[in-house]
C-alpha cells in the first residue's frame, strides 16, 4: 500500500484527488496540499469520509515540501499545482527519497517559454538516487503520447506521420473563459505555432494554419496548428517519425476575444507599473476571468482528443485513429469538474498507480512514452476514459494537409 502526496488543489488536483481515493486498493492514504488549504479542504469535504488528508504548502519552497513529504511519510508526489512549480517539487522530491510525477513541463515564470530540457537535466540525480520521474502525465501531453507508444508497440513497425487533434467543443454559455489556468492556458495558445519534419523544426505565426476536422461524435470544427509540449518528446521516441504536428480547436468568437486582449496588451507577461504597484497584464487578466473551476457546472457538450497515425505494418501502409471522447455533464455528476481538468486529472491519478504498483519501475527522468502503454491505458479506461482505435483510409487525407 501506498500513501500519495497530491500537490495542488486546482481543477485537475481536485479530479486526480477523487480518482486516487477510489483506488483504496493502491493508496491507504491519499494527501492534498496546495497553497490555499480551504481548496483542499473543500474537495477532501466532497469525497468525504476522511478519506483525504489536507495540508497548507507552498510548493516553492523545496524544504517545506520535502518536511511534508517525511512528516506524512508519503512513498509518492503527483504535482498538479503549475509548471511554475516544477523543479521546486523535482528538488523536494530528490531530498525526501520519493518518485515525481506532473502534467506539464516547467516554464519560468518570467519567460513565455516552455521545454523539457530544465527537467531532463534531473536524469543523473534521478537516476543517482534510484528515483523515477514521470513527466507529462495529463491528456495532452500524457494520454496522446501513450496512443503514439501503443500504435508503436501494437499496429505498427514504423510510425512516419502523427497528427494529434485535440477538440473541446463544450459550450460554458460565458462570453470569454479559459478551460484551464487562464495565464498558462493564453502563454501557451498566443506563442508561435511550430512543427516537426525530417528533423526541423518549422515555425508558424501564431494561429496561421487553419484545417476542418471531423471530429467523431462531434462534427466539423476549425482546428488550428499550435506547438505543444509532447512533440518535444515525441519526435525524438519514435522510431522512423517524418513528421509530427499538434491541432486544437478554437471557436470564432473565442479567438475575436483573445485578439482583442492581445491588441490590447492584456495578455502581456511584462509587469506595468498602477499606482505604485507593479503588476502582469496577464495576471490581472487571470484575476478577471472566470475561475476554471467555477465552469463546471456550466459547460455541456463533448471533447474529442486523439491522434492520426501514419506508418508501415508489415510492408504495407497503415493508417489508424485513436481517439477518447469525454461529455462535460458526465465529468461534473461524477466529480465536480469539467472534462479539461477530468481528461487530465485521470491520466495523473492513474500514472501514480503505474508507479505506486511497480508496473512502471525505472531510475531517472521519463516521457510517457518512453513507458508500458498497455496497462496505463487500461486503468485510464476503467477510471473513466476509454479509447477507440479506428483504422482510416491510407488514400484519404480528412482534410489534414500533406
Ligand atoms: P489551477 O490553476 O486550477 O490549479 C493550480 C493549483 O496549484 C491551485 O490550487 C494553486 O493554488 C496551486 N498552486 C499554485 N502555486 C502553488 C504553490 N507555490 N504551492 C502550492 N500550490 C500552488 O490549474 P489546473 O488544475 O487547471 O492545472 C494544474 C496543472 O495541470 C498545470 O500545471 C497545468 O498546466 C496542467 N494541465 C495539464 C494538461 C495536460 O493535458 N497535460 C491539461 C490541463 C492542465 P491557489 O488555489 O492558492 O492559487
Amino acid at each position: 500500500m501506498s500513501k500519495i502526496l497530491i500537490i495542488g488543489a486546482g481543477g485537475v488536483g481536485g479530479v486526480a484527488t477523487h480518482k486516487c481515493a477510489q483506488m483504496a486498493d493502491v493508496f491507504d492514504e491519499v494527501w492534498l496540499a496546495s497553497r490555499t488549504k480551504e481548496k483542499c479542504d473543500k474537495i477532501a469535504g466532497q469525497i468525504g469520509g476522511g478519506r483525504v488528508k489536507t495540508a497548507r504548502l507552498d510548493a516553492d519552497n523545496p524544504d517545506e515540501t520535502a518536511d511534508l513529504v517525511k512528516k506524512i511519510g508519503a512513498d509518492i508526489v503527483l504535482n498538479l499545482a503549475l509548471p511554475y512549480q516544477d523543479l521546486h517539487v523535482m528538488d523536494a522530491c530528490l531530498k525526501a527519497g520519493v518518485p515525481y510525477i506532473d502534467t506539464a513541463n516547467y516554464e519560468p515564470p518570467e519567460v513565455a517559454h516552455f521545454e523539457y530540457s530544465w527537467q531532463w537535466a534531473y536524469q543523473d540525480k534521478f537516476a543517482e538516487s534510484g528515483l523515477m520521474a514521470v513527466l507529462g502525465a495529463g491528456f495532452d501531453p500524457g494520454v496522446t503520447n501513450m496512443y503514439c507508444a501503443y500504435a508503436q508497440k501494437l499496429l505498427f513497425d514504423e510510425i512516419h506521420y502523427v497528427d494529434i487533434l485535440d477538440c473541446n467543443a463544450g459550450d460554458h454559455g460565458l462570453p470569454f473563459a479559459t478551460n484551464f489556468n487562464p495565464e498558462i492556458n493564453i502563454r501557451e495558445i498566443t506563442a508561435r505555432g511550430r512543427y516537426w519534419e525530417e528533423g526541423k523544426w518549422i515555425e508558424t505565426d501564431p494561429l496561421s494554419i487553419r484545417t476542418d476536422f471531423d471530429y467523431p461524435e462531434v462534427g466539423v470544427k476549425p482546428s488550428y496548428l499550435l506547438y505543444h509540449e509532447e512533440l518535444e518528446s515525441l519526435c525524438k521516441n519514435l522510431k522512423g517519425l517524418k513528421r509530427i504536428r499538434f491541432w486544437m480547436t478554437f471557436g470564432d468568437k473565442y479567438l475575436t476575444h483573445l485578439n482583442v486582449l492581445q491588441n490590447v496588451g492584456m495578455t502581456s507577461i511584462k509587469p506595468i507599473k498602477i499606482k505604485g504597484v507593479e503588476i502582469e497584464p496577464i495576471e490581472f487578466l487571470k484575476a478577471v476571468l472566470p475561475d476554471p473551476a467555477s465552469l463546471g457546472p456550466l459547460t455541456k457538450g463533448k471533447t474529442n482528443i486523439g491522434c492520426v497515425i501514419e506508418g508501415l505494418k508489415d510492408g504495407r501502409r497503415r493508417k489508424y485513429y485513436i481517439y477518447n471522447v469525454c461529455v462535460h455533464e458526465e465529468c461534473y455528476a461524477e466529480v465536480k469538474s469539467q472534462a479539461i481538468s477530468y481528461t487530465t486529472g485521470v491520466p495523473a491519478a492513474c500514472a501514480a498507480r503505474m508507479v505506486a504498483t511497480g508496473i512502471w519501475k525505472g531510475k531517472g527522468v521519463f516521457n510517457m512514452e518512453q513507458l508500458d502503454p498497455e496497462p496505463f491505458l487500461d486503468a485510464v479506461s476503467k477510471y473513466g476514459l476509454p479509447f477507440k482505435v479506428v483504422e482510416l483510409d491510407t488514400e484519404k487525407s480528412y482534410n489534414l494537409p500533406k
